[in-house]
């Protein structure tokens, strides 16, 4: 099967830097006059959620579904989001038609607000609504045509009842310190595991395997975000006719998968061919792997906001 060249992911430059006009709560303002207060707390502690978009051709792919998740992330820090979320809707596709984009990633935060120097979220009176829309840059073309060689990390990923994953705070120093524990050992990303020995997820995006031909995915209540991408790929495994569960696996499962991918929002789906030096299938990306990559890409400029009709 024929492989697309691979899409793009956040990029830290902006091509025209000059031109970038960034969302703040209802104003425009150029990258060096997007500011916010030292004493917002999500500064401070990390105190705040957000969301990672990507639109395609002028369609801003599954904003809802990324909108919904924000709103669920925030009710569940008792973060009260300043505008309802078609007014937010408005607001995102706004800053990507402002920067002239069809082709982007879209960061939008939503912070606690300004409070003093101790804890409590109820001293910050009104949190702050921060958009960025950028240029995207090509991950390198090799990890979609050789796939991904990656480790497991020693850091765990955070228990549920501590902080459950399904919020996707502004406080990512878990998969932080677990992209270090990767860095150090040569590879892009980790595999984060529970504190039983089940594989949960990546420091950014979900993982699955292929075993015994059918799709298995870690549950959401084993302390992984629950991906907007990874929806979306079960939903297309589905209607191929795949069985899909999401269920409990451990390392030896993925060492001995048929095959094995991650997802993400700017990964979109990396075929994974090595996992603590133990070759998953032949060594290559999966067939199956390579259908769901089609698939989903064709699905990327269709399944959303269009911002330009
Ligand atoms: N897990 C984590 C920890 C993430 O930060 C992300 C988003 N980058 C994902 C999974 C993938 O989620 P999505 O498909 O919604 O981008």
């Amino acid at each position: 099967m024929s492989q697309q060249a691979p899409r793009s992911v956040a990029s830290a430059e902006s091509a025209n830097a000059t031109d970038l006009q960034i969302y703040i709560d209802g104003e425009f303002y150029g990258r060096e006059n997007a500011k916010v207060s030292v004493f917002d707390h999500t500064l401070l502690y990390g105190d705040g959620v957000f969301e990672g978009i990507r639109a395609y051709d002028g369609c801003i792919f599954r904003l809802r579904e990324h909108l919904e998740r924000l709103y669920e992330s925030a009710k569940y820090i008792m973060l009260k989001v300043p505008l309802e979320i078609d007014e937010l809707t408005e607001a995102v596709a706004e800053t990507v038609r402002r920067n002239g984009l069809r082709d982007c990633y879209i960061r939008l935060v939503v912070t606690r607000g300004v409070g003093n120097l101790g804890l409590a979220p109820w001293l910050c009176p009104k949190g702050s609504i921060i958009i960025i829309a950028d240029k995207i840059q090509l991950y390198p073309p090799e990890y979609y045509e050789k796939g991904l060689a990656i480790v497991t990390v020693p850091t765990m990923r955070n228990r549920v009842e501590s902080l459950n994953a399904r919020v996707k705070s502004c406080n990512y120093l878990n998969n932080i310190l677990a992209k270090i524990e990767a860095n150090n050992a040569g590879c892009i990303e980790a595999l984060m595991l529970d504190h039983n020995g089940f594989v949960v997820e990546c420091t950014g995006d979900n993982v699955f395997i292929l075993r015994n031909g059918r799709l298995l995915t870690p549950p959401s209540y084993l302390g992984a975000l629950e991906g907007i991408t990874r929806n979306c790929v079960m939903e297309i495994a589905r209607e191929e006719g795949l069985e899909v569960l999401e269920q409990p696996f451990t390392r030896f499962d993925l060492f001995n998968a048929e095959e094995a991918f991650l997802t993400g929002t700017a990964a979109e789906i990396i075929p994974l061919v090595e996992v603590d030096k133990r070759k998953i299938g032949d060594g290559t990306p999966g067939e199956t792997t390579l259908r769901l990559i089609q698939a989903y890409r064709e699905r990327t400029t269709r399944d959303g906001y269009q911002v330009y009709s």
